[in-house]
């Protein structure tokens, strides 16, 4: 059930709601948020708050700044934190142009139309079941982070050792107050990386739940003495943290993965999605893994995966489908990490997906062996491709895809790319001291 402008304006009186987060997400996946007071509900109900694109990432120059912020109501929710001004209350925003038409560089906007264009192909939803993984890092005595772990727990363990097991706690128990399902949480393979994992909704309330995710635990975090990163790999030679994708395709008559007669239970139009998502996988890779440092996780013996491969029996390939069928027939994504932003990436997953059902791609079989183990040419022969190795290596297999910059649009994937470019130029030109401690003295 959707709530009600009037709703709204109960709730504020009766718990004494003072300030309102209007909030976006900005091309590189960054949580902005213009800040009102009370006194501007009306202006906010009435999609009547301005702000100054020009001053965000990759929205608009100077000349075309002006732009609207269009409250989702659904996204009402209030803060638990009390504060000494009362209490704080935010909506998920769409952004709008001044004449009221959706603004295409809006990611939010962008994941809406995908979303249409599924409905006009008969589906009624996309659901998406995130598992965010986190470091935590001990915040120093002037409250910036540093890199000393806080823990020496690992995978599952059960005894709450340290600190980080008391944050995590925490941090689930809060999401659970501001109505998330959390499904499982726990201890990652690394010292001080976490999981938390909840439960699948359609595609647009997953993608701002993400969003909501990342603030929450920053936020709890900083309350323990420790600061949350999604960084995906902040250490060299331990684990990265990656953000598997959950998905299924609904349509009225219930999970269109699911076949009961199908190989493996499994539809035809399952196969296609994957076969998409396969097809595509490379095109992907820079949505899903936008920044430099994604591709340090890419690499053999993290858990990561590194090549194009699926498997039902297999945890290590890009795709696995787990077990479970019927209604949570799914297939998981595993090269996704936690700085992609969920607008993007959910919106580029689900246009390869159905482009793979509309041609009805077939996808290469199932490699149920280790991939890590074969040989070059043994990969080679069963048609295993690498993912891109670096960022400037996947925006040229993104730019030689129009499906996923189709499923961008043209303006967010100019903002996209150009953002991307100057990331990549930046980096290419440091000099690292891994490559001092090699080469200074040998040559
Ligand atoms: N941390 C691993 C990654 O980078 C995933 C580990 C796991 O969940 N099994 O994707
Ligand atoms: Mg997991
Ligand atoms: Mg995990
Ligand atoms: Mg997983």
């Amino acid at each position: 059930r959707e709530i009600t402008a009037d709703e709204i304006r109960q709730i504020v009186k009766d718990e004494n709601v003072q300030f309102l987060r209007l909030m976006f997400t900005d091309v590189n996946g960054i949580i902005k948020n213009v800040e009102v007071p009370i006194s501007q509900l009306e202006k906010v109900l009435n999609n009547k708050i301005a702000f100054d694109g020009s001053s965000i990432d990759g929205f608009v120059r100077i000349e075309e700044s002006d732009m609207l912020l269009f409250p989702d109501l659904n996204t009402w929710l209030l803060f638990p934190w009390e504060n000494d001004h009362g209490k704080v209350a935010r909506l998920i925003c769409s952004i709008h142009r001044p004449d009221g038409s959706p603004f295409a560089g809006d990611p939010r906007n962008n994941l809406i139309r995908v979303l249409d264009k599924m409905k006009k192909a008969g589906y009624s939803a996309f659901n998406i079941g995130p598992e965010p993984e986190f470091f935590l890092f001990k915040l120093d005595d002037a409250g910036h982070p540093t890199l000393t772990l806080n823990d020496k727990g690992s995978y599952f363990d059960f005894a709450p050792l340290d600190l980080g097991e008391n944050c995590r706690r925490d941090i689930v128990l809060e999401l659970e107050k501001m109505g998330f399902e959390v499904e499982a949480s726990h201890h990652e393979v690394a010292p001080g990386q976490h999981e938390i994992d909840f439960k699948y909704a359609d595609a647009l309330k997953a993608a701002d739940q993400i969003q909501t995710f990342k603030l929450v635990v920053k936020t709890v975090a900083r309350k323990h003495g420790l600061y949350a990163t999604f960084m995906p790999k902040p250490l060299h030679g331990i684990n990265g943290s990656g953000m598997h994708i959950n998905m299924s395709l609904f349509n009225e008559a219930g999970n269109v993965f699911y076949d009961e007669n199908g190989d493996e239970q499994l539809s035809e139009t399952a196969m296609h999605f994957l076969g998409g998502l396969l097809e595509h996988a490379r095109g992907l890779t820079a949505i899903n893994n936008p920044t430099v440092n994604s591709y340090k996780r890419l690499v053999p013996g993290f858990e990561a995966p590194v090549y194009v491969a699926w498997s039902g029996k297999n945890r290590s390939p890009l795709i696995r489908v787990p077990q479970s069928r019927g209604l949570s027939t799914r297939l998981e994504l595993r090269s996704v990490d936690p700085a992609a932003n969920p607008y993007l990436a959910i919106a580029a997953i689900l246009e390869a997906g159905l482009n793979g059902i509309e041609n009805q791609v077939a996808p290469e079989d199932a490699v149920d062996r280790n991939i890590y183990r074969m040989q070059d040419d043994e990969r080679k022969a069963n048609h295993i491709q690498d993912l891109p190795s670096t960022l400037h290596n996947a925006l040229k297999a993104l730019s030689n895809d129009d499906v996923v910059r189709g499923a961008l649009g043209n303006h967010l994937y100019q903002s996209f790319k150009d953002s991307k470019d100057l990331e990549w130029a930046a980096y290419r030109q440091e000099v690292s001291d891994w490559e001092r401690e090699q080469y200074l003295e040998l040559y």
